[in-house]
């Protein structure tokens, strides 16, 4: 297969093209950082996999990046030497878009510039955002532990199509040439290069290098080029945290809050969480990828490490650098050392922690984040028992004191207006958030001004299955068993209640024969206050949401 190979673009690569050029317009030096990142990313392989094979190096272990422009030709050149890719990996790789449900997230995009930007940003654009600035892109790779003769040269215009063929190549690794538009000239300029690279690649831990000068071929280093986590957080700056935070998530909003810690003593290592403002388009998709970057000292391990993080914190993203696992730990491996365990209960502590000071210090950025996540953290409580408690006080919840479908009611707020001698937190589950308002259960407690929890998520059932108590008041569905009002009841109103149902035991002995065994039993209630009769679940029946999930999944 030497000969020059023409190929079509898969179809979702050439609606992301053309998006991507559309409204990415006002972004366009973002391609930069993208190239830089996929360099990184290829020298972290390289040095993983030489780990197990110290030959792929061929004792070249001078891992950097190189930028060169060219102000005549009108070109700017990324060059690595990391793990470089054969041809078959190039047409995979630089043709197609591996994600799930990518289909999906394009059918979703407007066409309004602003819009499409931030979804498109936080879905990753990566490689493809070369065609913003350039309209014909090359590439020279090389698989580090291929011969020479194994190189391979891929070109594109961006117009639906790719060719690639082979090419003698003496060195390893990537080389990318892109031709720069008409108008797009500024970024054959080292100035302006070297200022970018300042700005959104300063974390990159390898050095990024580019001539001293014009006059001077010499290379000098132009980035930090520490690993960012190593640093001292006092010495970081906010700025560089967010830049960091889209080299490892690809998503260009900034981040709302995030975490950098060091923990010594039996087991050591540094975490640098990250909470997103936005929920990714995938939270959902059972096999979207989750989990945190995984370094051993220093040295990349894996992406999308799930055992650091418990599955009601899967919207966490990051680093975890672990000073004392094994260099060749598997997955596998990771799946059943203890030592996993130990750190991903430290991580799931310092994630509860940061999300408790957000809540304290700012209402409005946890209102932001709850709205995004808040059905993942519901999860919680039946996942992780040891930390119930300090959960349930980051849920918020919609209620009759608002009857707003805002979820913003904490259950602290719900027991600090509970009434005297009332001991449960009650709510009541539907499947809407307007179903759940008009539930005629709810009647009574309107009355009596209590407040009820308006529950409508999918989760809802789940949570209030494995949430029994909060601060020593348990949880009282509404429409469930006999609802015991009595404590805060007054005397008269029960004298009132009991004369009543004596008063009715006729009606009521002649209904429940009528209804026969379609229902268990009738009862005069103190439910109501307009509506004449309503449904109500035993204590042990399983609530309606439940019921359907298990009916829909065939049970
Ligand atoms: P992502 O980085 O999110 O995977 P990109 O579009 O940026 O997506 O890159 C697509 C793929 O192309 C990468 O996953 C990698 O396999 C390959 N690739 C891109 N740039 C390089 C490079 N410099 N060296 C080796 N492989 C690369
Ligand atoms: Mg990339």
């Amino acid at each position: 297969a030497s000969a020059t190979q023409t190929l079509g673009f898969q179809a979702e690569v050439k609606q992301l093209l053309r998006l991507m050029i559309h409204s990415l317009y006002s972004h366009k030096e973002i391609f930069l950082r993208e190239l830089i990142s996929n360099a990184s990313d290829a020298l972290d392989k390289l040095r993983f996999e030489a780990l197990a094979k110290p030959e792929l190096t061929g004792g070249q272990n001078d891992f950097a990046i190189t930028i060169e422009t060219d102000n005549t030709a009108h070109t700017v050149t990324i060059t690595d030497n990391g793990i470089g890719m054969t041809r078959q990996e190039a047409v995979e790789h630089l043709g197609t878009i591996a994600k799930s449900g990518t289909a999906e997230f394009l059918s979703k995009l407007s066409g309004d510039q602003k819009q499409d930007a931030q979804l498109i940003g936080q879905f990753g654009v990566g490689f493809y955002s070369s065609f913003i600035v350039a309209d014909r892109v090359e590439v020279f790779s090389r698989r580090a532990g291929h011969p020479a003769s194994d190189g391979v040269h891929w070109e594109s215009r961006a117009d639906g199509e790719f060719t690639v063929s082979n090419v003698e190549l003496p060195e390893r690794g990537t080389k990318i040439v892109l031709h720069l538009k008409e108008g797009e000239h500024e970024f054959a300029d080292a100035f302006r290069i070297r200022s970018l690279v300042r700005k959104y690649s300063d974390h990159i831990a390898f050095p990024v290098r580019m001539r001293k000068s014009e006059q001077d071929a010499e290379l000098e280093t132009v980035n930090h080029a520490q690993a960012l986590w190593t640093r001292p957080r006092t010495e970081v700056k906010d700025e560089e945290y967010k830049e960091f935070y889209r080299h490892v998530t690809h998503d260009f909003t900034d981040p709302l809050a995030w975490s950098h810690g060091k923990v010594e003593g039996k087991k050591e290592y540094t975490s640098l969480l990250y909470i997103p403002s936005r929920a990714p388009f995938d939270l959902w998709h059972r096999d979207a990828s989750r989990g945190l970057k995984l370094y051993v000292r220093r040295v990349f391990i894996m992406d999308d490490a799930e055992q650091f993080l418990p599955l009601y914190l899967r919207f966490v993203k990051g680093i975890v650098d672990s000073a004392d696992l094994p260099l060749n730990i598997s997955r596998e491996m990771l799946q059943q050392d203890p030592a996993i365990d130990a750190i991903r209960t430290g991580l799931a502590r310092r994630t509860l922690d940061l999300l408790a000071k957000i809540a304290k210090d700012e209402p409005e950025k946890y209102a932001t984040f709850w709205k995004e996540f808040g059905a993942v953290l519901k999860e919680g409580p039946a996942e992780d028992g040891t930390n119930r408690e300090r959960i349930a006080k980051l849920l918020r919840f919609s209620s009759t004191h608002a009857d707003s479908e805002t979820q913003d009611v904490s259950l602290e707020d719900y027991v600090g207006r509970m009434k005297p001698g009332q001991t449960a937190i009650y709510y009541v589950i539907a499947d809407s958030f307007g179903a759940a308002k008009s539930s005629p259960h709810l009647e009574v407690m309107r009355k009596k001004g209590i407040e009820v929890l308006l529950l409508s998520d999918r989760v809802d059932e789940w949570l209030t299955d494995h949430l029994h108590e909060f601060d020593g008041k348990r949880f009282a569905n509404v429409a469930r068993g006999e609802l015991d009002l009595s404590a805060v009841e007054s005397e008269d109103e029960k004298k009132a209640q009991e004369s009543l149902a004596k008063e009715h035991a006729d009606l009521v002995e002649r209904i429940r024969k009528s209804l026969g065994d379609k229902v268990s039993d009738v009862r005069i209630t103190h439910r109501l206050v307009e509506s004449p009769a309503c449904l109500v679940l035993g204590e042990n029946d399983m609530g309606a949401q439940m019921r359907r999930i298990l009916e829909a999944a065939g049970q």
